[in-house]
């Protein structure tokens, strides 16, 4: 079969982003995740099916089935906006890892279109999966949420294990720039020890130059409600602008990345 009729779930697409990749960049969201992250803003991204998730009181469908070659036929509207500026197609979710063939079928064809490839994910699959994807990808967004295997499964509903061996590899291959990403969510990994650790984890990685930490917020609260769901976190205030600069200066005394405060 022709790769461009892949079919694929997703339940967004955003425009002109300047976070998640280089340049002015177009996301598509997959839908499905093998993790439950008790802050997890995008909840309508986790489970494959497509579902209702009442919106300002009104039903919402929330995924839809699309081939790469519709993708594409979106994403390359703003062709002139990363020809300029270097942007192009970020992969998001969910985690697009749980849908393989058409991950790597819409960054194969963004890569035939000569634009810039980016993915953000937790790098929850087998080695085999990932290594399957690299070639297309320019650029992996790679969160890394705890080195604390147990405190892990706690807040996700898995261990890291598997995910920071895919981390070794990755890095490993050198197929493709990799940049680590951690959630600073309070109460789960937001002490000056635990973002600590993490920074000296991807510090060892080979050819991992930036790492980010991205503030903990509360924009998915709603959403939570619209699916009929309870959130968890309700009672969790987001770090302070001073904490937060105080988890950057640790890093960057700590280890040789460069630090930054967001996407
Ligand atoms: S990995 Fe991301 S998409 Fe999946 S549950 Fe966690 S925050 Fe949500």
């Amino acid at each position: 079969m022709n790769y461009l009729q892949t079919k694929g779930r997703i339940f967004d697409i955003q425009k002109y982003s300047i976070h998640d990749g280089a340049g002015i960049r177009t996301i598509v969201f997959l839908k499905g995740c093998v993790l439950r992250c008790k802050w997890c803003c995008n909840p309508e991204s986790q489970v494959y099916d497509i579902q209702t998730m009442m919106v300002q009181g009104k039903p919402v469908i929330t995924g839809r089935d699309v081939t790469v070659e519709e993708v594409m036929e979106n994403v390359m509207k703003d062709e002139a906006y990363y020809r300029r500026s270097g942007g192009g197609l970020t992969l998001s979710g969910g985690e697009s890892l749980c849908q393989p063939a058409f991950a790597r079928d819409l960054l194969r064809a963004a890569k035939a279109e000569w634009i810039t490839t980016a993915m953000e994910s937790m790098g929850c699959a087998e080695y085999e999966t990932i290594a399957s994807i690299l070639p297309y990808l320019d650029q992996y967004l790679m969160d890394i949420k705890h080195m604390n295997p147990e405190k892990h499964r706690r807040f996700t509903g898995k261990s890291n294990e598997g995910m920071l061996e895919n981390a070794r590899k990755i890095a490993a291959s050198g197929l493709t720039e990799l940049s680590i990403r951690v959630p600073v969510i309070p109460t789960f990994n937001d002490t000056v020890e635990e973002i600590r650790e993490i920074a000296l984890f991807a510090d060892r990685l080979p050819g991992v130059k930036r790492i980010h930490l991205l503030p903990y917020h509360r924009l998915g609260q709603d959403k939570y409600e619209g699916l009929g769901r309870t959130y968890e976190m309700s009672d969790i205030l987001p770090p302070t602008q001073a904490h937060m600069e105080l988890l950057k200066r640790e890093v960057e005394q700590q280890t040789d990345l460069e630090c930054q405060l967001g996407g």
